[in-house]
């Protein structure tokens, strides 16, 4: 079902995109601005559309309302994951699984990234565990999609600013087709 499944993705933008989840940028803004930041990057097309669609799981049973307004993790990463795997290869699933665990592992070993994040992913890391402890930094190293994980991770953490206009999300649509199976 590769093809409704980009619809349904669209449809999922088109209503929760103006959500904001306590940032400062709408979620569409955001996702918008970490896709061009891997495009920026010279990042592969898998990894551009994993920045595209990292979060589509805070539009899935309420996840992104459940941080913001109930201070509860709905791991929205994982449930995004699950969905985009059933069309997408791992190139684009792995790191959208991996981000929040590319976030904690960035807060352990980076000095400085912790303080730097934005309000809502300072606070949504206490649910998320805090950053990692020994072995769950050597779980994650060894994570086939570590260093996609981490690419992906600064592109979130960039992909908030006021006033930057970038493409349009119709404008990926040829990409992600593309990377369907
Ligand atoms: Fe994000």
């Amino acid at each position: 079902m590769p093809r409704p499944l980009i619809d349904d993705i669209f449809t999922m933008f088109a209503r929760f995109g103006d959500e904001r989840y306590g940032e400062e940028v709408t979620q569409l803004q955001h996702v918008l601005q970490a896709a061009q930041l891997a495009r920026e990057d010279g990042a592969p097309d898998s990894l551009i559309a994993a920045a595209l669609l990292h979060d589509i799981g805070q539009f899935m049973d309420g996840a992104g309302l459940a941080a913001d307004e109930h201070n509860f993790d709905a791991r929205h990463e994982i449930v995004g994951a699950a969905l985009l795997a059933r069309a997408f290869p791992r190139e684009v699933s792995e790191p959208v699984r991996l981000h929040v665990t590319a976030k904690r592992y960035l807060c352990a070993v980076e000095p400085g990234y912790q303080a730097a994040l934005s309000r809502a992913s300072k606070l949504s890391l206490e649910l998320q565990g805090g950053p990692l402890d020994a072995a769950g930094l050597a779980t994650f190293e060894a994570e086939p999609f570590f260093a996609a994980a981490v690419a992906l991770r600064r592109y979130d953490d960039l992909g908030k600013r006021i006033d930057w206009d970038v493409p349009d999300l119709e404008s990926y649509r040829p990409l992600l087709e593309r990377l369907i199976r």
